[in-house]
């Protein structure tokens, strides 16, 4: 019988054999890439004998033919009580009076994780010598930094206004002709993303905890968030995990937590991948560093992610990439990221043998070479095949 997930004492999801999951199926590639990743999914859990009851709910242009409305209240409705949802890519819409849909649904379910694993499948082509020794997973902070969107457009009365008060209360001089944006950066903010960070690691034996940040530059902000890091260590987690200077980097059986500047890491996650692990960091390096990590191991087109509220229960898996319109309905595109997005979520609601079953599929259709457009044209000897046939591909290896 389908049931919803709901939320334990204990503060952990309590899953149900058949639960209902609502998903988005996304605009322009959506069409193609959901139904396939679909299939895949379904194939996996039934060896398992269970059984997802998915539920369409609406968003993005689907949402905008049907109701008039870009993000309409019954999907948000939805995933408030089904806590656990899948989307695709959406369309942002110009002058819908949203920045994004995206977006607006990270703040609205207040998902302060973006969560986005990041390793190597076995012959994806990559761009760097040694992919392998890529296998990293950020924890990028959701809700507030410079990305947040406070900013004011150069030339408005509002920008003046801001300029002429940062300059009479503090005696900041601001150049006249400024945009000017605001990056706040909180305690709480700061502390629920490190706290979920070294939850993971600890839950998932991960070694340690980086976090990234730039506060040699930024002392009250991104110096602020390391401090604060630091204090979750010691204040929450010392039975599990140690900050590098309460051990001199020698954690024994700990989960060792350091911090590292954001420009040095993004030179040594190409140099030395295999000294990360789990990161944690603020919302605009975190965006830096996923793409760029995604693009070490090929990944563009299958990188997966997460928006999770770790405690609400709440978490929205979303395929990384955009809707990709000129492809939209052929039947071609790569379904990757959003699969992997459901393989991250079979993982979180703790239906491993699945999401490793996929995964193991997944490597074994790459490496006999059957793999859709984007690929083949960096491999050599590829079967090149659609969206629809990489699927069945990869169900026929599970
Ligand atoms: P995009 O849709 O991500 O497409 C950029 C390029 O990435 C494509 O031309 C294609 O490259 C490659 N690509 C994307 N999806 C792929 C897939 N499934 N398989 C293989 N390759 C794939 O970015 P965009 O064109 O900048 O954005 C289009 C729309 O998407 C915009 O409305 C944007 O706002 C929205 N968007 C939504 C999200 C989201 O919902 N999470 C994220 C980003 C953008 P090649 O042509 O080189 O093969």
């Amino acid at each position: 019988m389908a049931e919803k997930i709901t939320m334990g004492p204990d503060g952990k999801l309590v899953v149900p054999d058949e639960p209902v999951i609502p998903f988005i199926e996304g605009d322009g590639t959506g069409v193609d890439i959901w139904p396939a990743a679909r299939r895949v999914l379904d194939a996996a859990v039934a060896k398992h004998g269970r059984r997802i009851a998915w539920k369409e709910v609406l968003a993005g242009e689907k949402a905008y033919k049907q109701t008039g409305d870009w993000l309409p209240q019954a999907t948000l409705d939805a995933f408030r009580e089904h806590l656990i949802g899948i989307k695709g890519p959406l369309t942002t819409p110009v002058g819908g009076g949203f920045r994004s849909l995206n977006v607006a649904l990270r703040q609205i379910l207040d998902l302060y994780v973006c969560l986005r694993p990041v390793r190597w499948f076995k012959g994806v082509p990559s761009p760097v010598k040694r992919p392998e020794l890529v296998d990293m997973v950020i924890f990028r902070e959701n809700t507030e930094d410079i990305y947040a969107g406070l900013e004011v457009e150069q030339g408005t009365p509002e920008a003046k206004r801001l300029i002429e008060l940062l300059h009479d209360e503090l005696g900041w001089d601001i150049r006249p002709d400024s945009g000017v944006g605001i990056k706040p950066v909180s305690e709480t903010g700061s502390k629920r993303l490190v706290r979920a960070a070294i939850a993971y690691a600890v839950a998932h034996g991960r070694k340690s905890v980086t976090l990234v940040h730039k506060g040699n530059i930024q002392k009250f902000t991104e110096g602020a968030f390391r401090k604060w890091g630091y204090e979750v260590v010691r204040d929450e987690f010392a039975d599990v995990a140690v900050a590098w200077d309460d051990c001199g980097g020698q954690p024994g059986d700990r989960v060792l937590v350091k911090d590292n500047i954001a420009d040095i890491t993004l030179q040594q996650v190409l140099t030395r991948p295999d000294e990360f692990d789990v990161i944690a960091t603020t919302n605009l390096n975190g965006d830096y560093l996923s793409d760029a990590l995604a693009a070490q191991v090929g990944g563009i087109g299958i990188a997966p992610g997460a928006n999770i509220n770790y405690v609400t229960g709440h978490g929205i898996f979303e395929a990384t990439h955009g809707t990709a319109p000129k492809y939209a309905g052929l039947d071609k595109v790569n379904p990757g990221s959003v699969l992997l997005s459901g393989v991250l979520m079979l993982e979180h609601i703790g239906w491993q043998e699945a999401a490793d079953d996929i995964v193991r599929a997944l490597e074994a259709t790459i490496a006999d070479r059957v793999v859709t457009y984007d690929f083949a044209r960096q491999m050599q000897g590829a079967t090149e095949v659609r969206t629809s046939e990489f699927a069945t591909a990869i169900i026929e290896r599970l």
